[in-house]
């Protein structure tokens, strides 16, 4: 499987000290197969691909992690991006009654499902209703009675009406009537999506304005269901994905694939028969499972942030005993960068305002952060840890070896010596938590 495939690229890269690109790009053509083996969407894995390698060769070099964690770091990261970063809760109506409906192929897990978010909800405080809405067979309508009554819910019925947005806006009535406050609407199922299925689904969304349009596919399909997926959110606009039948072996590929190509988030997977088989989908969990190394991601982040308070702990030192140099200057940056940006570093540094975050600008800083550090390379030891001995002809020296014009060493100095007399006042009385928490 894909869990498999992609540990074995790992383990190719474990032996090695460092990577060189012809590394990266051999790991990244192992992966790329792997996932296209997975069924995984073709331009999903592309862009996927490309992704990650270009991190992987533009990350900093973490003495902390080994290059193997570092890229196993850096595709879990874009794995977890890939599925919709954060995750993505069901939503209720802020009216206090709130309308799901369900549509999806036949087979899928529609009516299972129905039954599945009706205990889910019960278990988080809701009163739901079932409301069943598949008019052309008769045993649709008893098997939704059957899943009401093995979740204990309520089944809304009107087995002569042959009009399905009648059925959807009585159900409503009488829920709210009720004191319900959440209708799951099934509905009816073709083989393929037809403009019939289609122009049915849409007069019922019409009639009862779904807080929420929930589309079950089947994991197993591949990309069939990712197909469907786009093709549904086309037509009929969804707001979210139930991917059932994980718990079979599905390649993996439509839960990879599926926000991608159609923007919508996987809400839920079913992982089994029973009712109580539904979970909320985390991307990050989801991630550290396809790549089956939880415990290395464990280590992976422990060692990050052990490596943020070692580098933090180092630098308070030497700010104290006045020993802050260049390359100390150089570091610091270099963490600001790895933070997300100088404005999110000002914006934590008491007196500093939003006024005067307007005015910086995160890609220009990026760009000077490369200048600098080119600056600061091409200078010696001795200049790196005493900046005041860097006469004309040594500026003269350090600008024709970086490639940068004078005036940016001089920036750069000043820069240094200014960033220098403000650390100073942090770390006097009161500042050791201010500083800690500037460079974490
Ligand atoms: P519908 O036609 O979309 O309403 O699909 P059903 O709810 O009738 O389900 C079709 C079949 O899929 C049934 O046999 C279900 O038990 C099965 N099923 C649904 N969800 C899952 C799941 O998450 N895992 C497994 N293994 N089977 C499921
Ligand atoms: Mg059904």
């Amino acid at each position: 499987g894909l869990s498999e495939k992609l540990q074995g690229v790992f383990k190719n890269l474990k032996g090695k000290g460092s990577l060189t690109e012809a590394d990266i790009n051999d790991a990244m053509r192992e992966v790329k197969l792997a996932l296209l083996e997975a069924d995984v969407n073709f331009k999903v894995v592309k862009e996927f691909v490309s992704s990650v390698k270009e991190k992987a060769l533009g990350e900093e070099v973490m003495k902390s992690l080994t290059p193997a964690q570092q890229v196993i770091k850096i595709v879990d990261r874009e794995l977890t991006e890939l599925m919709g970063g954060a995750g993505s809760k069901l939503t209720y109506s802020p009216r206090g009654f709130t309308v799901l409906l369900m549509v999806g192929l036949q087979g899928t897990g529609k009516t299972t499902t129905c039954g599945k978010l009706a205990n889910y909800l019960k278990n988080n405080g809701k009163k739901p209703m079932l409301c069943a809405c598949d008019i052309y067979r008769p045993a649709a309508i008893d098997q939704l009675e059957v899943v009401g009554k093995a979740v204990d819910t309520p089944v809304f019925t009107m087995r002569d009406c042959r009009e399905p947005e009648k059925i959807a806006l009585a159900a409503m009535k009488e829920a709210e009537l009720k004191g319900y406050n959440v209708l799951i609407v099934d509905t009816a199922g073709r083989l393929q999506i037809d403009e019939a299925l289609m122009d049915e689904l849409v007069t019922i969304k019409k009639a009862v304005k779904p807080h929420e349009i929930l589309l079950v596919v089947d994991a197993l399909t591949g990309q069939d269901a990712v197909n469907a997926a786009e093709g549904f959110n086309e037509k009929l606009g969804i707001d979210g994905i139930i991917m059932t039948k994980m718990d079979g072996d599905s390649r993996g590929g439509a839960a990879l694939s599926a926000k991608k190509v159609t923007g919508k988030p996987i809400k839920f997977v079913g992982m089994g028969e029973k009712f109580d088989a539904l979970e909320p989908f985390h991307p990050d969990r989801m991630a550290s499972r396809i790549l089956g190394m939880g415990d290395m991601l464990t280590l992976i982040e422990q060692a990050e942030s052990s490596y943020d308070d070692e580098q933090a702990a180092a630098l308070e030192k030497k700010i104290r005993k006045n020993q802050f140099t260049l390359e100390d200057f150089l570091d610091q940056m270099g963490q600001i960068k790895k933070m997300g940006g100088i404005s999110k570093l000002l914006g934590m540094m008491p007196g500093m305002n939003s006024a005067a975050m307007k005015n910086v600008n995160v890609a220009q800083s990026e760009k000077e952060f490369v200048q600098m550090e080119a600056i600061i390379q091409s200078m010696t030891k001795a200049e790196r840890e005493n900046p005041n001995i860097l006469n004309a002809s040594r500026r003269r020296r350090i600008a024709a070896g970086s490639g940068q014009p004078v005036s940016k060493i001089n920036s750069l100095v000043k820069r240094y010596g200014e960033a220098k007399k403000m650390m100073k006042q942090f770390s006097g009385k009161g500042g050791n938590s201010r500083m800690n928490r500037m460079f974490r």
